[in-house]
């Protein structure tokens, strides 16, 4: 229901909680972040508030300076910590709001390839997807880029890759998108509202668009995978 991702200049997961507040008024049954440190990724999830995922971290921090956050407003899958995301496969770490409406063809597809399925979720389809694309020898850009064709439904996400700390992929169909300008680092948020802690000045994905960040860039491609150009403005601090 609730998108957040950071690529920062310092550990993220407390920032990452900070955003998913904002967030809070679009309702949730359950919330995660995701980071990678020394390469590494690693989750924490959990059903019911907010606070349960403090309370987590506090107890079993998680380090690291890139990082994506959720909170979930279950579609397909019950309201517990397994089908909480971020989801993961191998290298892969994604948050999608939405509904991917051909998951059972793509999980089906993907059980076929030795593809083993952990969650309930249409979600987890897609990083399973990508991961399949990884294995296959592709880039995580081009990885990316060959996959979203293949979605149906409406979604938007937040990806990051073991491996890459200065690497984050959003996506947009249907469901809104904002990337945010820091003064090297990088913001993705549902909205300007939650990124309104962080920066001023953001950029809105156009229907079909994804979008390819680093701490000091930004590319945008429309659904036909050509490279735009997408202006930027300065958003209402009390939007
Ligand atoms: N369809 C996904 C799920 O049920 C995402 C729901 C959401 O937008 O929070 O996990």
């Amino acid at each position: 229901c609730g998108i957040v991702g950071i690529l920062g200049k310092s550990s993220v997961a407390p920032q990452l909680v900070d955003a998913l507040k904002r967030l809070e008024y679009r309702g949730y049954d359950s919330a995660g972040v995701a980071t990678i440190h020394q390469g590494h990724l690693g989750r924490r999830r959990a059903a019911g508030k907010l606070r349960n995922l403090e309370t987590l971290l506090g107890e079993n921090p998680l380090s690291g300076n890139i990082g994506i956050g959720h909170t979930r407003w279950a579609t397909h899958g019950v309201p517990n910590e397994t089908n909480a995301h971020p989801h993961q496969a191998g290298n892969v770490a994604a948050v999608h709001n939405g509904i991917i409406e051909n998951f059972r063809e793509l999980r089906d597809e993907l059980t076929a390839k030795g593809h083993t399925f952990e969650s309930e979720t249409d979600t987890e389809t897609v990083v399973h997807l990508i991961q399949s694309e990884l294995n296959n020898g592709n880039t995580p850009i081009d990885a990316v880029s060959a996959i979203l064709g293949r979605l149906e439904g409406a979604f938007s996400l937040a990806i990051i890759f073991g491996g890459e700390e200065d690497l984050m992929i959003g996506a947009r169909r249907g469901s809104p998108l904002a990337i945010g300008h820091g003064e090297g680092e990088m913001f993705l948020g549902s909205d300007a509202f939650a990124l309104a802690p962080f920066t001023d000045e953001i950029t809105y994905l156009e229907e079909g668009d994804w979008v390819v960040l680093s701490r000091s860039s930004i590319t945008i491609f429309n659904e036909n995978n050509e490279q735009v150009d997408r202006s930027s403005t300065m958003a209402q601090a009390s939007a």
